[in-house]
């Protein structure tokens, strides 16, 4: 081992104190009052918008079939991929709570909104919690789990690369995380890990029922019980907002410059400032309610700003965080046109998390360039 080496490996096990930060609270503070106003109405009417162009998708689909044959099948594959991830976006509040001030609104509209789209309101609700209560805790973060050097050794072929072919994203939220239930527990099976009470099984038998009425609704009301025409028009359009759902999942919270922390480093306005705004473009934002570029304001507000607030809240965080920029810890935003090139490359360069200092890691290839300008 080279002293260089040696050096470095002292270096990464010294404790490097972090700057102080504002706390939740100095955020809260700088953020517009009405931010934080949860409408039902307003919340309604964009569930409502959802659903009607949702509709007017599945009424163009025979034109574009008709004119533009599978390349007009495919481009709409795209379009309701997105437009499904939206209302998605609108259930995402309901689980939140930053729909309205009323449970039962939210329960409803989240089963409204999630139920069709095969998506397990209540157990999701659970499992999206965790998510954000430690984002960037090496340990607790849930959803996309961090992989160290140790586990990335520990893994077979197959998981260590799975992720890394491109294929996978149409399978890794229905069935791999949301059925399976890698990594957190089946959001379907009511004694799945991500259950501990009877509460949450009966929850969890409840959002799972209206999933499978929607799925039988498709086939039977719409489809004609045509099982050709179920997949086609029903179960593929699921994989494309199944796609989407993990790069803007993935996205929000890989890049190489990210960090990662073990417990006792670790605080929630330190993991949340690890949150990077991504600008899609083509309008996708807009259609998709803000998640892709509003969401470092969902996060440290994930139950106060509902979707329609998100842009409003983020200029001011933005500001606050400013002194901090040439720090890990300044506001994080990219523009990301390549966002679909960029999910796929990141699943191949990130692989694993190595520590940068004491209690604290970054993805290895981070690590080593900025190594490399030192
Ligand atoms: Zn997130
Ligand atoms: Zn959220």
């Amino acid at each position: 081992m080279t002293i260089a080496t040696q050096l470095r490996q002292k270096k990464t096990l010294e404790r490097v104190e972090p700057p102080k930060l504002p706390t939740v609270d100095d955020v809260r503070k700088v953020v517009p009052a009405h931010c934080f106003v949860k409408d039902p109405i307003k919340s309604i009417r964009y569930l409502i918008q959802d659903y009607i162009l949702i509709a007017a998708l599945y009424l163009a689909v025979p034109y574009l079939e008709r004119y533009f044959g599978v390349l007009g099948l495919f481009a709409w594959y795209w379009l309701m991929g997105f437009q499904l991830c939206a209302l998605f976006v609108v259930g995402h509040d309901c689980g939140h709570g930053s729909f309205s001030d009323y449970t039962w609104l939210n329960d409803l509209c989240g089963h409204l909104a999630h139920a069709p789209i095969f998506a397990p309101y209540w157990p999701w609700q659970k499992s999206h919690r965790q998510h954000h209560q430690y984002t960037a805790h090496l340990d607790k973060d849930k959803g996309h789990p961090w992989v160290t050097k140790q586990d990335f050794d520990n893994r077979t072929l197959l998981e260590k690369y799975f992720a890394a072919l491109p294929i996978s994203g149409w399978f890794r939220w229905i069935p791999i995380y949301t059925v399976i239930g890698l990594p957190d527990g089946s959001h379907f099976w009511p004694w799945s890990k991500l259950f501990t009470t009877t509460e949450d099984r009966i929850k969890c038998v409840v959002s799972g029922a209206l999933c499978a009425i929607c799925a039988y609704v498709a086939l039977s009301y719409f489809c004609e019980f045509s099982v050709y025409n179920w997949i086609k028009y029903y179960w593929i359009p699921l994989t494309f907002q199944g796609l989407m759902m993990v790069v803007i999942t993935y996205l929000q919270h890989q890049d190489e410059d990210v960090e990662v922390y073990e417990h006792d480093e670790w605080n929630f306005v330190r993991g949340q400032t690890q949150t990077i705004d991504r600008t899609y473009g083509f309008g996708l934002d807009t259609v998709m309610h803000h998640i892709t570029d509003g969401h470092v304001a969902h996060h440290f507000f994930f139950t106060k700003i509902p979707h329609y607030n998100l842009l409003d809240a983020t200029e001011p965080i933005k500001k606050l965080l400013e002194p901090y920029k040439t720090t890990p810890y300044g506001y994080k935003s990219q523009t990301n046109y390549d966002f679909l090139f960029r999910y796929f490359t990141f699943n191949v360069t990130l692989d694993y998390l190595i520590h940068k200092s004491k209690g604290v890691l970054q993805y290895r290839v981070g690590v080593e360039k900025s190594r490399q300008q030192q």
